[in-house]
């Protein structure tokens, strides 16, 4: 399954979404030079802004989200910042791996010390799925929930009712996605979708279709909306709200 070709690289999806451990690297080291690169601190908070895409402009109003989540993350857990060292604007943009940028957009991925957007989740003046800020905003937020994530996987599965399709592999059949680029499962009986393979039994609860996929974007959408509107999270899910909440910085 290859999607595009980046100067002899091939890059899937699958790629993009679990990265290699250096795909990041030889997919920026053949870029060569960035446009710009900068560092912007934020309350003593650095993070170096590495900018390869010639048509972007990072804008005063980029300037002033970019610290407005600073600022909300390291109030709301500043775990979440932790390992946000660098920001990467990359000039590539994948396409959504189940043909529907709206609820499925391929916007950025989480590095190991930072955040890479793609062109889509570069952008200001589009909302992100969660309706509440930014793409550009909402797609940071995303990425630094995954930084928390991992570890309250187990418990957030539990707690949401999240299965994964291998607990009953009769039920499902595997099915290619409207563009033919991915499969996704589909339950025999129901007819409901799993796309990564994994579903839940409250898909209610979870804010956005892209939430509905694997229970660790149903984490970090909730997130998003835990940090800049939590009164909607609340309105959809109150317990989603308090595990957000209650998760401690490590001491
Ligand atoms: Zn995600």
């Amino acid at each position: 399954m290859t999607d595009g070709k980046l100067e002899g690289i091939n890059i899937t999806l699958d790629d993009v979404r679990n990265p290699p451990k250096d795909w990041v690297t030889t997919h920026l080291e053949s870029k060569g030079k960035p446009v710009w690169t900068r560092t912007i601190d934020i309350d003593g908070h650095v993070i170096t802004l590495t900018n390869y895409d010639a048509e972007f402009d990072f804008t005063e109003r980029h300037q002033q989200e970019l610290i407005d989540f600073v600022r909300k993350a390291r109030e709301f857990n500043p775990e979440l910042i932790a390992n946000f060292k660098r920001l990467i604007f990359d000039d590539y943009q994948p396409a959504s791996r189940y043909a529907d940028e709206e609820k499925f957009p391929s916007n950025g991925m989480r590095l190991n010390d930072g955040v890479l957007l793609f062109k889509r989740g570069q952008r200001s003046d589009i909302k992100h799925r969660t309706d509440i800020v930014s793409n550009f905003q909402g797609t940071i937020a995303h990425e630094c929930f995954h930084f928390i994530g991992g570890e309250y996987g187990d418990a957030w599965k539990q707690a949401f009712d999240w299965h994964y399709v291998g607990e009953n592999l009769d039920d499902w059949e595997l099915i290619p996605v409207p563009d033919g680029s991915d499969k996704a499962y589909k339950n025999i009986k129901t007819g409901k979708l799993a796309y990564q393979g994994q579903y839940t039994n409250h898909p209610e609860w979870c804010v956005t279709d892209y939430a509905r996929m694997a229970w660790d974007d149903d984490f970090a959408d909730s997130g998003v909306i835990a940090l800049f509107e939590p009164s909607n999270l609340e309105a959809i899910c109150t317990q989603k709200l308090a595990v957000l909440r209650n998760i401690k910085p490590q001491a």
